[in-house]
């Protein structure tokens, strides 16, 4: 299929649910032009929403940051969601939330004047690696192309500022790398284009502290390594650690906890996926029929 628009997935925009292919906003919306907005992302597998209450949490809290406001309430942003599920008869679905700045009826130049808009959709569910080649694990680059830094912008209120990662993309693809991960300009790695990065060595993980969104797939990682027993660090993590590391994988709510194997060309470890990273791999996928972090779509439908 090479037209998106023809994808099953519904949105809710301006009050409003329409099949994806219809939904539009208007040019002036200042999350088009200026990149001022917030969203979320939560997945949908087999009929239940995955640690929705996090996602939603962390989308009030990114909100309130940039002093925005959807106009719902979290049970309200929850049965919309799940109304975007039901109308797209999804089963696996990725699910977006979305608050822009909106714009001005005089177009002044105030973000105080704009009036937020709130926009939801589902799509069919996306994968950073296709399951097929979960077992190959990610190929990826480490680009000298700097993350955002904190102090500019910050990361742990999730945005469309992409760009740093969209550039690192391409320069991953020129070295035939799959994927890319950006670093803090002191040598430490941060994140990549929507995921995560846990190096783990001698039976300990660690993970960037600062720098990075904190994903709920990498709290969800962080939660299912204490249940095996593997104490995680928090701390910046350099380069040279991840290439010398015994395993390395990647967090996202597109796709869980995935392998990496090749780091700017070279094996980690074997080049297999590392038992930890294995067994960490099923567990999580295995935790989505867990009721604690499970909401079935139609138990959040409200009207
Ligand atoms: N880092 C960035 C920049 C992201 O955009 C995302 C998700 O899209 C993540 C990390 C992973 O977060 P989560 O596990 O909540 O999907």
């Amino acid at each position: 299929m090479n037209d998106t628009s023809e994808l099953p997935g519904f949105a809710f925009i301006d009050d409003t649910f329409v099949p994806i292919k219809e939904a539009r906003i208007p040019i002036l919306d200042w999350g088009f032009l200026r990149s001022d907005a917030t969203y979320d992302v939560v997945h949908v597998w087999q009929g239940s929403f995955f640690r929705l209450n996090e996602h939603l949490d962390r989308f009030f809290a990114s909100m309130s940051s940039l002093r925005l406001d959807c106009g719902y309430s979290k049970p309200e942003v929850a049965s919309i969601l799940g109304q975007c599920v039901m109308r797209a008869g999804l089963d696996d679905s990725y699910v977006e939330m979305t608050c822009t700045r909106g714009h001005s009826p005089t177009f002044s130049r105030d973000p105080r004047d704009a009036k937020n808009r709130f926009i939801a959709f589902s799509l069919p569910f996306s994968w950073i690696i296709a399951p097929g080649d979960r077992e190959e694990g990610l190929n990826i680059a480490i680009s000298n192309i700097r993350r955002i830094p904190p102090e500019a912008i910050d990361p742990a209120v999730k945005n469309y500022h992409w760009l740093d990662l969209v550039m690192g993309l391409y320069n991953a693809y020129d070295r035939n790398a799959q994927n890319v991960i950006l670093t803090d300009g002191q040598g430490n790695v941060t994140e990549g284009p929507g995921f995560n990065i846990f190096v783990i060595s001698n039976g300990v993980a660690s993970t960037p502290e600062t720098g990075m969104l904190e994903g709920v797939t990498r709290q969800t990682a962080i939660e299912l390594l204490e249940e095996i027993n593997v104490p995680t660090t928090f701390k910046p993590v350099p380069v040279e650690e991840v290439k010398s590391a015994d395993e390395v994988f990647v967090t996202s709510t597109a796709g869980g906890i995935m392998a990496v194997t090749t780091i700017d060309g070279k094996l980690v470890g074997n080049g297999r996926m590392g038992t930890i990273t294995r067994i960490l791999t099923d567990l999580y996928w295995n935790a989505h029929d867990r009721e604690e972090w499970c909401d079935r779509v139609e138990d959040v439908i409200t009207s």
